[in-house]
């Protein structure tokens, strides 16, 4: 008999409900409220949702819901106000105690970058419009602090739900949290945490809060899988960073999962499949063997060059957004970075970060990575990327309004300051400086224009910076794309941001679960795009890279060799698939394939013609030949 064969299968050991997380005795278990299968309820489900992050998780679901507390109003006599109003106030303080412990962890963790996330929180506890409210009712309406707090997290975020600026709008979600947290330690429950897992578990949810993903055990948390989100949400990154299976955007999620639930997720197609049948467990477990396998086969030739079978050298490169990842770049052998979304840096804190952090922050990388390059592209902020802050201006709305440099150009203090801290890292490294979302000329010299100036400021001041530091833009909005000839002559590269192009290109929504089939790499405007790109950027002898998701995938990695693509920047964890590929062809074969797929006439046929000829030697580690 195989060892196959014997494994048990999950479902025969079910947990109990609610049991993944250790308590202190007391516990702050919450059962389930959506609805519930009916009859039997262990029939085995296939739900479909967008895989951000690969890898096969199997494991007991762990549900995680929102915290329902029940708030019960005593009136209380005169003599009782001051000891309630103590005891409010204890229990603050204790809120400040845990959020300052788990961003000290965060920090040491994660990088300081991330800590910030709880500094919203923080200041909320110390804001006296929030906590004197609470204590005035205890006093005007004699009742106890319970009730009070209840009706003053009601108040504030009734007032923020009908604030259209879905930025100012989030706050209403920090006071929720924060109120949610004081409601906990006033009841003497401790808050749920991920810090806290005992088994391994898959965390299911309808989304995961910053302070859930962040103080997570990583070494107990097998694979996260959430209702809502797309690849670049907040946790989808986090997920691949921390290289945990991860599908996000699953419709229905929460209706058929239960705590305890055996629940299989394949972060590389995006499928859940929740109670499956003995088969199907066996079937993913093989998956998931073979998954490890290839992962451990992929890493053994890692330390060779990315060259095709004709002597074509590609250079592959990391994106990262934290600076733990920089391990992952050294693991993965990528030569440099090719994307730092600096924007993480900023995001989730009340209080910006300044000019002499930057500047530690990009001196640390720039040092860690050199003698290769670190593409830092200038903050991105706006569109999905900036929820958890409310420190943001007012205007940043939509994924086409004040969105990156747009938001930079209107804040020209601020992107001075960065574009500083940007040119003085340069002195201790390889820094490249790249603009996002540039979408014509005129935006490019306005924001060369800052860039000339923060020399300036610099030179005056009689701080170092790297002479000639290499300037790029991100080819990202099809205005950008088209006038690509133009842009050239301004720059030293250029980086697809494959994609916002597809999302401008296509008009689909990148975050959106309902438009994801209409969201397609190879659709040919967007291939006629790129070319055009690679094109022009080589006839005015500069060098394009593409650091959007297409080029970790492997069916678009040919196309985009073929159509002689300078360099890959890509998730760290997709080096080794895109590694192999890569070697696994001829430059030859890949340019006859571009001119062919490039006649192709919707994405579907594109598809079919690269399987037809590449099909085989594409590394999928499931099995199946691609993705
Ligand atoms: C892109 O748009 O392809 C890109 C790499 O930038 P971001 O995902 O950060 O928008
Ligand atoms: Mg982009």
């Amino acid at each position: 008999m195989t060892e196959r064969e014997t494994t048990p299968h999950p479902l025969h050991t079910p947990a109990k409900a609610g049991s993944g997380v250790a308590d202190d005795g007391r516990g702050d278990r919450t059962e389930g409220n959506g609805p519930r299968p009916t009859g039997s309820g262990r029939e085995e489900i296939y739900l479909k949702g967008i895989g951000v992050s690969p890898g096969i998780a199997i494991a007991k679901a762990m549900v995680l819901e929102s915290q329902s507390i029940l708030v019960r109003r005593n009136d209380l006599p005169a003599n009782a106000v001051e000891p309630e109003i103590a005891r409010f106030r204890e229990a603050v303080q204790l809120s400040k105690t845990q959020l300052l412990a788990v961003k000290q962890r965060l920090a040491e963790d994660v990088g300081l970058e991330h800590a910030y996330i709880f500094d919203a929180h923080l200041t909320m506890l110390d804001d006296l419009t929030f906590t004197g409210q609470v204590e005035n009712r205890i006093r005007s309406e004699l009742v106890n602090a319970e009730h009070a707090l209840h009706d003053t997290i009601r108040h504030f975020t009734g007032f923020f739900a009908t604030i259209d600026d879905p930025l100012i709008r989030e706050r209403g979600s920090d006071i929720n949290d924060v109120g949610n947290r004081i409601l906990l330690n006033l009841a003497g429950e401790r808050r749920r945490s991920l810090a806290n897992l005992e088994f391994e578990a898959a965390i299911v949810a309808k989304d995961l809060a910053p302070s859930d993903t962040a103080t997570m055990n990583r070494r107990k948390v097998r694979g996260l899988v959430t209702m809502v989100g797309g690849k670049t949400s907040h946790s989808a990154i986090m997920a691949r960073a921390l290289e945990i299976p991860a599908v996000v955007g699953v419709d229905g999620l929460l209706d058929v999962v239960r705590n305890g639930d055996a629940i299989i997720l394949d972060g590389l197609h995006g499928d859940v499949v929740v109670r499956p049948s003995n088969d199907t467990f066996q079937r993913y477990l093989e998956r998931q063997r073979r998954y490890k396998y290839f992962e451990r086969e992929l890493l053994r030739g890692i330390e060779l060059p990315t060259i095709t079978t004709d002597g074509y050298t590609m250079r592959i490169a990391a994106n990262i957004e934290l600076m733990q990842e920089i391990s992952s770049v050294t693991l993965y052998r990528a030569r440099g970075i090719g994307l730092y979304r600096t924007e993480f840096l900023f995001m989730n804190r009340a209080v910006l970060p300044s000019e002499d952090e930057q500047y530690e922050t990009y001196t640390q990388l720039v040092k860690a990575i050199q003698p290769d390059p670190v593409v830092i592209r200038t903050l991105d902020l706006g569109g999905d990327k900036f929820l958890s802050s409310f420190s943001m201006p007012k205007g940043v709305k939509g994924l086409s309004g004040l969105r990156a440099i747009r938001l930079s150009l209107s804040q020209v203090d601020m992107f001075k300051a960065q574009l500083r801290a940007i040119l003085r890292a340069s002195a201790h490294g390889n820094a490249k400086i790249m603009f996002p979302m540039i979408s014509g000329v005129g935006e490019l010299k306005a924001a060369k224009e800052v860039l000339e100036s923060a020399k300036e400021d610099l030179t005056r001041a009689g701080i170092a910076f790297g002479a000639n530091v290499p300037l790029g833009v991100m080819i990202e909005v099809p205005s950008a794309a088209v006038a690509a000839d133009i842009l050239a002559r301004e720059v030293d590269f250029f980086s697809i941001g494959s994609n916002d192009l597809i999302q401008y290109t296509l008009a689909i929504d990148r975050i959106s679960e309902e438009v994801a089939y209409l969201y397609e790499p190879l659709h040919p405007a967007v291939l006629r795009l790129i070319r055009h790109v690679i094109d022009v950027a080589h006839r005015q002898g500069i060098w394009v890279a593409m650091c959007g998701e297409m080029a970790s995938d492997p069916t678009a990695a040919v196309v985009l060799l073929g159509m002689g693509l300078d360099e890959m920047s890509m998730n760290p964890v997709s080096i080794p698939r895109i590694k192999r590929v890569i070697r696994s062809v001829s430059f030859q074969e890949c340019a006859d394939l571009a001119e062919e797929v490039l006649l192709s006439s919707t994405a579907q046929e594109a598809q079919d013609l690269i399987r037809r000829r590449i099909g085989g030697r594409l590394v999928d580690a499931v099995g199946a030949p691609e993705q």
